[in-house]
């Protein structure tokens, strides 16, 4: 598979060589536990907090408020799980297009007697005043994701953080804000410090660091639910992945790096090769991640999908969260108020800076040729 026909980016990216070293050479190099006491323990402990300073700077916020974790998933679970230990349940509101990671708490909380309000996101995005409106008393945590991984919205973070503050003080009662970040960071400029969430989850293998290693952002420590060992200051316990945690450190500075101007000229290009074509694109055309470009054709996604592999190019079906990953993507394109129709003919594009322009207008040009006469 090579990279410049690649078009999965949003699923999972390709390491970068430099960070695939790094976790190479901090694992030769730091090979003890981060809470042993010896020198050897000490040291890679030492690496580790270097770790979280630089990832903190990354992001413009203090080090003690990032907790490394196995992937955004488990950032996800640590916040939304953390309810169950309230005495009393009360209302969770998150919007209907979360990744699968959020919204499969519904059924969880649920279970425990608390409610879930589901927000709309009409074209793919949630309206702060329909927020608002569902803000009671008894509101303990919103969930709404910065950037959608399926059409590239991106969120009104702050509006909607600002109503929620709005309404604590109405109320006298903290409301936890959680922003599942994971297709923003790098992708788009934000401050957390400026969006005043409470949490933001991070993975960084969409960011090409490695698989299976997360952040968790919280402004102020969090109770919860299983602190096991104590490690991540009793917020993610089990020993540290340090040589992963230096490779996502690495890999975040790498991408922030990024110039970012073939994305952006490649999904330009795009977008105007498919409305020339009568093809409907999906991603909106402001306040939308560069990184993704969503379409859908009159063909079932299945079969495009399958098409273009034989071709040689990865794209995915709306999203890629797990084997049942298309009947998801289109539960979250029905709930942006598209018709069933064209959820089913859903096709995702995401891009990195490696996507060839050729190659990409060679795709677009195959999407066309192949669906054309359906
Ligand atoms: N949230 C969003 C928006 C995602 O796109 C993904 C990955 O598909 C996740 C959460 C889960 O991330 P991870 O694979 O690190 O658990």
């Amino acid at each position: 598979m090579i990279e410049t026909k690649y078009f999965d980016n949003a699923a999972t990216t390709f390491c970068y060589p430099e960070v695939l070293k790094e976790v190479m050479d901090n694992a030769i190099a730091y090979p003890a536990n981060p809470s042993a006491t010896h020198r050897e323990g000490r040291e890679a402990k030492a690496k580790l907090e270097e770790c979280r300073a630089s990832f903190a700077s990354s992001l413009n916020v203090e080090p003690a408020t990032i907790y490394f974790t196995s992937g955004a998933t488990e950032s996800i679970q640590i916040v939304l799980a953390s309810l169950l230990l309230a005495k009393v349940p009360g209302k969770v509101i998150m919007s209907a297009i979360e990744h699968e990671a959020v919204l499969s708490w519904s059924s969880i909380l649920k279970e425990k007697g608390w409610k879930i309000i589901t927000l709309k996101a009409k074209n793919g995005f949630v309206d702060p005043e329909e927020l608002k409106a569902n803000i009671d008393s008894e509101v303990r945590l919103i969930a709404v994701q910065l950037v959608n991984n399926v059409i590239g919205s991106i969120q009104p973070i702050e509006s909607l953080v600002s109503v929620t503050r709005e309404k604590e003080r109405e109320y006298n009662r903290p409301i936890f804000f959680f922003c599942d970040s994971v297709q923003g960071l790098g992708k788009i400029s934000f401050s957390l410090t400026d969006l005043d969430v409470d949490g933001a989850s991070f993975s960084a293998h969409k960011i090409k660091g490695p698989r299976g290693i997360g952040a968790l952002y919280l402004k102020k420590p969090l109770q919860v639910i299983a602190k096991a060992g104590g490690q991540e200051r009793g917020v993610r316990g089990g020993t540290e992945n340090l040589p992963s945690i230096a490779g996502f450190t690495k890999a975040l500075s790498l991408y922030l790096a990024e110039d970012k101007t073939n994305i952006i000229n490649i999904n330009t290009q795009l977008r105007a090769f498919f409305k020339e074509k009568n093809i409907k694109v999906l991603s909106p055309e402001k306040n939308c991640s560069p990184y993704i470009l969503s379409l859908s054709t009159k063909l079932p996604s299945e079969v495009l999908t399958r098409m273009l592999s034989d071709e040689g190019y990865c794209v995915s079906a709306g999203s890629a969260c797990s084997n049942n990953a298309k009947g998801k993507a289109e539960n979250v394109i029905k709930a942006m108020g598209f018709s069933d129709s064209i959820a089913q003919g859903t096709i995702r594009l995401s891009f990195s800076v490696k996507t060839s322009e050729e190659e990409a207008l060679k795709l677009a040009l195959l999407i066309y040729l192949k669906t054309k006469d359906f």
